[in-house]
């Protein structure tokens, strides 16, 4: 068995790119058809207009609206509206209220029926409060706030370009790779966990540290791009060899998510100056053709999902072990049917990650806590993006892979494996972010095509 160790760059040594992109070819069709035509799958919960951004003052200088949009284009006034940031990152379609605690008591299978639009069997959709569980890698939707959230179509809205960029976007990408700049193993946890900023107390001190290493890391980029065979150093803000398993793997989840997000904006892209959505293969190559890292961490992530996928797969598709539409066995059974195709097409390779090699060696066990409570900072980042389509797909990708995680390292694979209890949430972004993936690679391919395609011409 070839397994990719989460140390390897996905490569042609072992589980090459071909594989998964076979794979891929195999999962996407049945992947796809699952989130697109179920009820379960196409709906998400999510609290988006209720939470505030806990690391900065949004008011206060970092922006996270249309404002920071508009310095990306030549001039935002001569666009039409429709076409404007402001319009594009906009939700689309009903959104349903979460219903309270007290409705769900009394009501517990008929909440808000007719909300979501027609034809949506909200007995597949509406999901019942569940405490958190200090396993989890990221924050629960329903976590401190009053609002439990809306129920949003992800079908009517989809994950493309938004014109969200410049200084707000900047700044959170800034913050969520500061979160892979791990201590060693004495740092405290609270400062992982701060509430109000992220670099607080001891992390605070290191913040000489961070900026030091992120001047290295420029003039290893620079490095790199004159020359590609510059071996390529994760922004860790640590040298290579100081640097653990856990801890790149922590970097190529986020980098890999980044790469995910790029190949969406730039293959689903709009021309502001025409109307028109079409793939942009300039923005694909100024974002990901010259950046055979970013390439390869998001293969990785496709490793990591279909792993994680795997191990769910007996769980979900007993029939005794999931209910996915309650007071609906019809609805429950095709869409038990339509997981089961996606869990037996991804589990058809051989083991693609070996997660049992984290958090065992040197200062790996002590790691786990801080990695945990790192990724779900990343996840509360998700609060401070400032366009509302970007900010539900980035909460629903941080809770996919969040998710993933929990999946792989907190519940065992041995003779007697526990059941990895998981809310609706949780499975809904798994499955969702895994179809990211899935389209991902294939747009990367074909991306890949244009431009060898182009180049030929030459
Ligand atoms: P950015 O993508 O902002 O990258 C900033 C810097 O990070 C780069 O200069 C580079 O040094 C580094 N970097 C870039 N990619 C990687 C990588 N893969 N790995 C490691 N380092 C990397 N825009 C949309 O149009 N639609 C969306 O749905 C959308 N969703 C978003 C979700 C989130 C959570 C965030 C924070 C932003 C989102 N954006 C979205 C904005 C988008 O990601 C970019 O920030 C924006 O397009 C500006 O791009 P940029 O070229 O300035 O570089």
């Amino acid at each position: 068995a070839c397994a990719i160790s989460p140390k390897a760059i996905v490569s042609d040594a072992c589980a090459s790119y071909s594989t998964l992109e076979r794979l891929n070819r195999n999962v996407k069709p049945a992947l796809d058809d699952l989130v697109q035509t179920t009820d379960f799958f196409s709906h998400y919960r999510v609290n988006l207009f209720h939470k505030k951004c806990p690391f900065w003052d949004d008011e206060n200088g970092i922006c996270g609206n249309v404002a920071c949009a508009v310095e990306t284009l030549d001039n935002e006034e001569d666009i039409p509206l429709v076409w404007r940031a402001k319009e594009l990152g906009k939700l689309e379609g009903p959104r349903a209220r979460h219903p309270g605690k007290v409705v769900q008591k009394q009501e517990p299978l008929r909440p808000l029926r007719g909300s979501l639009g027609e034809g949506v069997g909200e007995s597949c959709v509406v999901e019942y409060d569940d405490e958190c569980d200090e396993r989890d890698y990221c924050v629960p939707e329903d976590e401190s706030a009053s609002s439990k959230g809306d129920y949003v179509s992800l079908l009517r809205n989809p994950e493309r370009f938004t014109g969200y960029a410049g200084d707000g976007a900047k700044s959170v990408w800034d913050a969520v790779y500061r979160e892979n700049c791990f201590q060693k193993s004495s740092f405290p946890k609270s400062a992982a966990l701060g509430s109000g900023t992220l670099l607080k107390g001891p992390a605070a001190m290191d913040f000489k540290a961070v900026i030091e290493a992120a001047g290295r890391q420029q003039v290893l980029e620079q490095q790199r791009q004159q020359n590609p065979l510059t071996p390529f150093v994760a922004n860790t803000g640590l040298e290579a060899e100081d640097e653990c398993l856990e801890k790149r793997v922590f970097y190529r989840v986020i980098s890999g998510m980044h790469a995910s997000i790029s190949t969406h904006l730039c293959w689903d892209f709009l021309n502001q100056t025409t109307g028109k959505w079409q793939p942009n293969v300039n923005c694909y190559k100024a974002r990901l053709h010259g950046f055979p890292d970013r390439i390869s961490n998001l293969y990785f992530n496709y490793a990591l999902l279909t792993r994680a996928i795997t191990k769910l797969g007996p769980y979900l598709t007993q029939e005794q072990g999931y209910t996915f539409c309650t007071g609906d066995p019809l609805q429950d059974a095709e869409t038990r049917a339509k997981v089961v195709a996606v869990t037996e097409k991804a589990s058809s390779v051989p083991q693609i990650f070996d997660e049992s090699l984290m958090f065992k060696n040197g200062e790996g066990p002590s790691l786990k806590e801080d990695f945990r409570n790192r990724f779900r900072n990343v996840s509360r980042l998700m609060d401070c993006v400032g366009c509302d389509k970007c900010r539900l797909w980035g909460k629903l990708q941080t809770a996919g892979y969040g998710t993933a995680l929990k999946v792989l390292f907190e519940f065992d694979n041995n003779d007697h494996p526990e059941v990895p209890v998981l809310k609706r949430t949780e499975l809904v972004a798994l499955f969702n972010t895994y179809a990211r993936l899935s389209s991902s690679l294939n747009a990367v391919q074909k991306f890949r095509e244009m431009v060898e395609g182009a180049e030929k011409k030459k």
